[in-house]
């Protein structure tokens, strides 16, 4: 079974193909970073605009390289939500047109549900049941994946996202967006000791998490200070430092309290070599598989897409022709393909 899936559900534009019996033939990507650069953040019209424009030729490069035409599809993925509405509906109303004019069926995917198994794209895929760790730029949750469709999430974050955490930080460190990878190269520079950052939520039990606070201890730590580049680093460090022992130690939480023995990471902050690293030595101490999607799966692309969609279209699932685009839909909400629709 082929599918091609579209996504645009904030500032990258992408669409790829996967096949069922041979895996993904075929992924392209523009990121829209440069055109949001100058804001400071995503701007949503002029995000709804960049995809109307690239779309359509992302969608012919993908078939192209996959070898593919149109009639041997046996599918269109989209990312139906959650997002940015005008971003989403986009993606949503090319996908569901080209299937219509194609006589394919259409599914609508859930973006998070595509971050979640990103993993599977790769050669040591995980198998349900497992643990996952989603930290993207608006969600930082622990769930318990149980099969496709069945998420019970066990954790999540009480306020700003880890990559929102990150992208904040990296601005008030004077960091262009988008700003988490940047700040995660400047740390790599850092030492150790410079400032002492609390590690949110962990004196109390749970699997929750809270980074505004941490956000708030670097803005009392540089407050008045000019801060040369070693400084800088040095504050760029700790704060890393705080986010990823806060994530790494609710995983071995988590992973404890569901007697899971896999760990999948997904979500841009999962690209991060720093958290990739101790968990690597929690997964070797606990005798826990920790697995990724390949970094550039970490973000939002359509590989992840065309996967999900792959295995809800196999599942016999497909949407009737109603265009799908949601900007909220809570994981927890979404069903296995035998079930009712989700919205
Ligand atoms: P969501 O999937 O929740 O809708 P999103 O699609 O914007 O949000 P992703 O594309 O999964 O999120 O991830 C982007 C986030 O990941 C940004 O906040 C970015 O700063 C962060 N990020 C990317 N690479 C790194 C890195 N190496 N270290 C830390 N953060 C990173
Ligand atoms: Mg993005
Ligand atoms: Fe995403």
């Amino acid at each position: 079974m082929k599918v091609l899936g579209i996504e645009t559900s904030c500032d990258e534009t992408a669409a790829a193909v996967y096949d069922g019996e041979r895996g993904l033939l075929s992924h392209a990507l523009y990121s829209q970073v440069k055109l949001h650069a100058v804001y400071g953040g995503v701007v949503p019209e002029l995000a709804s605009r960049d995809h109307v424009k690239k779309l359509l030729p992302l969608v012919q490069q993908a078939l192209t390289e996959a070898k593919v035409a149109p009639k041997e599809l046996d599918g269109v993925a989209y990312t139906a939500g959650p997002g940015l509405v005008g971003a989403l509906l986009v993606g949503a109303s090319v996908a569901r047109s080209l299937a219509f004019a194609w006589g394919k069926p259409a599914v609508g995917v859930h973006h998070l549900e595509g971050h979640l198994l990103a993993p599977m794209l790769e050669a040591t895929a995980p198998e349900f049941p497992f643990l996952a760790l989603l930290v993207s730029g608006g969600h930082t949750l622990l769930a318990e994946v149980r099969g496709l469709g069945d998420y019970r999430i066990i954790g999540s974050s009480l306020d700003d996202a880890a990559g929102e955490a990150f992208d904040k930080t990296a601005k008030m460190l004077g960091l262009p967006y988008p700003g988490g990878p940047a700040l995660a190269r400047l740390a790599d520079n850092g030492k150790p000791g410079g400032f002492e950052f609390p590690r949110p939520m962990l004196d109390r039990p749970g699997l929750d998490f809270s980074f505004s606070g941490l956000k708030t201890a670097v803005v009392v730590a540089i407050r008045g200070r000019t801060l040369d580049e070693q400084t800088r680093a040095d504050v760029a460090y700790e704060f890393q430092q705080a986010v990823v022992e806060t994530l790494v130690a609710k995983c071995a939480r988590a992973a404890k309290q569901t007697g899971l023995k896999t760990l999948v990471v997904a979500g841009g902050v999962g690209a991060n070599r720093r958290l990739r690293a101790e968990l690597q030595t929690l997964g070797e101490r606990r005798g826990l598989r920790v697995l990724y999607p390949r970094p550039e799966f970490c973000t939002d692309n359509a590989a992840m897409i065309a996967y999900a969609g792959y295995r809800r279209l196999a599942a016999g699932e497909h949407d009737d022709l109603k265009i799908r685009a949601t900007a909220r839909w809570p994981l927890d909400t979404l069903r296995g393909p035998a079930s009712a629709p989700s919205p």
